[in-house]
């Protein structure tokens, strides 16, 4: 608290009040109002309406919930969200995450952060986030289906293309857009192909989505590198997770020159000095689901480190691309300790408030999961340009769009960071950043 600004501080008790036990919530709304402090002494007008508040109350909470039958004919129940944080620049966009750990608080956390995040693209989209705490792991395609059925029987009243248009996350990907999508066009009969992103490529979807986050996370840690005269040639990486980001950063790691020597699951580390090979890493993740210890049986020379903590294995660059709070103080230390250059978050918030301490107080180059991965976000919304124009455009076009995309963030970044009296620090580059675009249309709407 030390550091939120005297005249922040009591809207940060108010949220603290009224949203209980939603402690990741609590950890991203203090992680931006530290930020805003000069801000909101700049821009009196914010203050006055009560522009801090508004944000940190979301427009709308849905909460369902979801009844399904799994394969032995057995009735499941589980809980359903949709969080409609913020549209003074947008249709509410964010994505759906089904994991068995998901509630309330995580998705206010998730649903926060997107608002900034979007408004640092530059792109016309609102912030959301929506999920379930079904799990799909271990669940057979089938019960999958019957899952993202009922959930999108009532999540559909709810969305649209101008209203809210969900994506993947965790747990969702294009298999489970698919089954919703379908749903939403049985239910509705309409064929809407803007209700939803990260849809299949012949059936609205648009190249490079797949790739986004992961290419654009590592596009922005080239930019950060770049400013301080380096590149990944060369350069030992670890990337944490073996899912959509993790793949995908791993993937533009290696074409940018970087060797990344280790990936990992919820049960372990995979460890190839020789550097990953990301074929069979696809392979075992994308095509047959099954767990990244079995890298280790085809590539013999390669170590698995059951229940191991990737962050120990020395680096120059780390990527974290699994999911919150996964860096703590100690990894922090660790990772400086051992010759860590530069950090680019591809998952959101996924280092503590004392990890990201450790960062900044070392001056390495640190990228906040809302800068660093809002490259997903962002094709999702080119996806919706090409929706809208019922067009389809090559992946090289669409590659650069990105890439352009998170060049811009970052310089928008970096140098605000700068006018802000805080060279380097892209946290208060990005928070000022995405806060004044949102708080600057809200005041123009009025008070709704
Ligand atoms: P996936 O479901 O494709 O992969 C998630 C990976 O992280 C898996 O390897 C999973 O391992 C691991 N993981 C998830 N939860 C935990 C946990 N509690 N503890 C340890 N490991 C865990 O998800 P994505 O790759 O899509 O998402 C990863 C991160 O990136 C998330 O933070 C997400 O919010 C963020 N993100 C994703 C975007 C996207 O476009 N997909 C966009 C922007 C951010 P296991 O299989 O063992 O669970």
């Amino acid at each position: 608290m030390a550091h939120v600004d005297q005249k922040i501080e009591g809207m940060y008790q108010e949220v603290l009040k009224r949203n209980p036990g939603e402690t990741e919530f609590h950890q991203a709304v203090l992680e931006v109002l530290e930020s805003l402090g000069p801000v909101v002494s700049k821009h009196p007008q914010f203050l006055e309406r009560k522009i801090i508040q508004r944000i940190c109350e979301p427009e709308r909470q849905i909460i369902f919930r979801v009844p399904w039958q799994d394969d032995k004919g057995e009735v499941q129940i589980n809980r359903g969200f949709r969080v409609e944080f913020n549209s003074s620049l947008g249709p509410y966009k964010g994505g759906l995450r089904f994991h068995p750990s998901v509630y309330l608080g995580i998705i206010k956390f998730l649903g926060f952060e997107q608002c900034f995040k979007n408004s640092l693209t530059g792109l016309p989209i609102g912030g959301g986030k929506g999920g379930s705490d079904f799990d799909p792991k271990g669940k057979s395609d089938d019960e999958v289906m019957r899952f993202c059925q009922s959930f999108m029987t009532e999540l559909y009243r709810h969305i649209g293309e101008h209203t809210d248009v969900p994506a993947g996350d965790i747990g969702v990907g294009g298999r489970e857009i698919g089954y919703m999508f379908g749903q939403y066009k049985r239910i509705t009969n309409r064929y809407e192909p803007g209700v939803l992103t990260g849809k299949g490529l012949t059936w609205g979807g648009s190249l490079v989505r797949t790739e986004a986050t992961g290419y654009g996370a590592t596009f922005f840690v080239n930019e950060m590198l770049k400013a301080r005269k380096d590149s990944f040639a060369g350069k030992t990486c670890l990337v944490s997770g073996s899912g959509n980001v993790a793949i995908y950063t791993i993937e533009k790691i290696h074409q940018l020159g970087g060797k990344c020597v280790a990936c990992s699951d919820s049960n372990g580390v995979i460890y190839d000095e020789k550097g990953l090979d990301l074929d069979l890493i696809k392979q075992i993740k994308e095509v047959e689901r099954r767990r990244v210890s079995d890298y280790a049986k085809t590539h013999k020379h390669a170590k698995y480190i059951a229940g191991g903590n990737i962050w120990d294995i020395p680096c120059q660059v780390a990527m974290p691309s699994a999911t919150q709070n996964e860096i703590n103080g100690k990894d922090a230390v660790t990772l400086v300790k051992n010759g860590c250059i530069a950090v680019g978050e591809g998952a959101n918030m996924p280092t503590t408030p004392e990890g990201v301490k450790v960062f900044l107080d070392a001056k390495i180059a640190y990228g906040p999961g809302k800068a660093t991965n809002a490259g997903g976000v962002a094709t999702s919304a080119l996806e919706m340009q090409q929706n809208a124009g019922r067009d389809s455009w090559t992946f090289e076009y669409t590659e650069k769009k990105l890439e352009d995309i998170m060049v811009n963030i970052h310089s928008n970044c970096f140098e605000t960071a700068e006018e802000y009296g805080a060279p380097g620090n892209y946290v208060i580059g990005a928070n000022i950043c995405g806060f004044i675009k949102i708080a600057n249309a809200m005041v123009a709407h009025g008070l709704v």
